[in-house]
């Protein structure tokens, strides 16, 4: 039987697409060769190293030189954020400024520095899932030896106001780095037209295999190795290059930025008639910016539904998702994203993310709007918090 896979969980990672896998392949077989080798074959190899390195520069308007390929988004956010604070303690400049809503790739980072001394600021952010740029200006000390705060949200897509929060580091003299790896190829990227000196971008979440990435740092910025060894990335980050990915990365990025404008248009409006449809659905409230949001995010709380039900539920109608709770590490704790905008614990755990692309269809999205309000009707049905909530405040009960 042909069964039903409506895929929702694009901020998670990515299926690889036709374009990237086959400028990949010949990477596998015939151009195999090291790119720190003499020969022919290793030049080749240098060759196509250097091109995906000018194509990942020019997507997000930086010079060659300034990209640096990493295994990841998690890496590239470790190597700027412990760089700068390595740098920093040099002159005795020991604080940081990050957001509590970050990627656990920055905020669990940032808890290893508190460890090591080093004294972290965690803005808030208000209820719709923002930042405030004067809370960046006035948190600022003359110890402060980095700014971090991410481009957009991977749980609720709010998109922050990064040219703000550059200008202000710009005029303060503090170093910016951004975890844009939700951003690149869903918002027009110029780094330098938006002041940013760090940027970490990743391959899985935008149609390239898992580990690979990169980490922007512009040009004069000194960033010490977080990887020591061989020479490769101009002796700053070691290791042989994973040339099959790394140009897979350029094809993803290229193809992403090419039809930016044109894909913000079409995925957004099939994101409108989800977020439309589904509020439809009593007791539900959208979470983040309804405007500054990225165009394939849609994050919701259901009352009286549990987030795993909820997915295991969609799981077996053929869409997958996911919601606020940490089921993958074993936790309870329900998103500290959901909570940092003010969600109770027991709405953050009634939590859904559907992450939508460019392959979503409007037959997709007709079969996820007919199938969510039957899914949630039988787990609200089931449900004594449920019950609870309609007897305390007068609900009918019916969706
Ligand atoms: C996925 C993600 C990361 C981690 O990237 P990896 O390539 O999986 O290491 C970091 N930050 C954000 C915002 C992400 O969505």
């Amino acid at each position: 039987m042909d069964k039903k896979l409506i895929y929702c969980d694009n901020a998670a990672t990515t299926k690889v697409s036709k374009k990237v896998l086959d400028a990949m392949l010949p990477y596998f077989t015939e151009e195999y060769g090291n790119a720190s080798s003499i020969y022919m074959l290793g030049q080749s190899a240098a060759k196509a190293l250097l091109k995906a390195r000018e194509t990942v520069a020019k997507a997000i308007g930086a010079k060659t030189h300034e990209i640096f390929f990493t295994s990841g988004g998690s890496e590239a956010d470790n190597w700027a954020i412990k760089g700068m604070a390595l740098n920093g303690s040099k002159s005795g400049k020991k604080h940081i400024i990050t957001s509590v809503f970050e990627h656990h790739a920055v905020l669990h980072t940032c808890e290893f520095l508190e460890k090591q001394g080093y004294e972290i600021t965690y803005l808030p952010v208000d209820e719709k899932g923002l930042v405030n740029p004067d809370d960046v200006k006035n948190a600022i000390r003359d110890d402060t030896c980095l700014v971090t705060i991410m481009f957009a949200n991977n749980e609720i897509g709010t998109i922050q106001p990064i040219k703000e929060i550059g200008e202000i580091c710009k005029e303060k003299k503090v170093p910016f780095h951004t975890d844009a790896v939700q951003a690149v190829g869903n918002v027009e990227i110029d780094v330098k037209a938006l002041n940013i000196d760090m940027l970490s971008l990743s391959g899985h979440k935008i149609h390239a295999p898992k580990g690979v990435g990169a980490l922007y740092v512009r040009g004069g910025i000194s960033l010490p190795n977080l990887i020591h060894g061989g020479a490769q990335e101009k002796n700053k980050r070691a290791g042989t290059e994973n040339l099959a990915s790394i140009v897979g990365l350029a094809q993803a990025i290229t193809d992403a930025v090419q039809n930016i404008k044109e894909k913000q248009e079409k995925v957004s409006k099939r994101r409108d008639r989800l977020i439309d449809g589904i509020l439809k659905i009593q007791e539900t409230r959208l979470n983040g910016d309804r405007e500054k949001r990225l165009c394939g995010n849609v994050n919701i709380s259901i009352r009286g539904v549990e987030g795993e039900s909820l997915l295991l539920m969609l799981d077996m109608y053929g869409i997958l998702a996911s919601s606020g709770s940490a089921c993958t590490s074993g936790s309870l704790d329900p998103s500290h994203v959901l909570l940092s905008i003010g969600l109770p614990h027991e709405t953050a755990h009634g939590s859904l993310r559907l992450s939508i692309s460019e392959e979503t269809t409007d037959e997709d999205i007709d079969y996820i709007l007919e199938t969510i309000p039957k899914v949630v009707d039988r787990l609200r049905s089931m449900s004594p918090l449920w019950e609870r909530i309609c007897k305390n405040e007068g609900i009918t009960g019916t969706i």
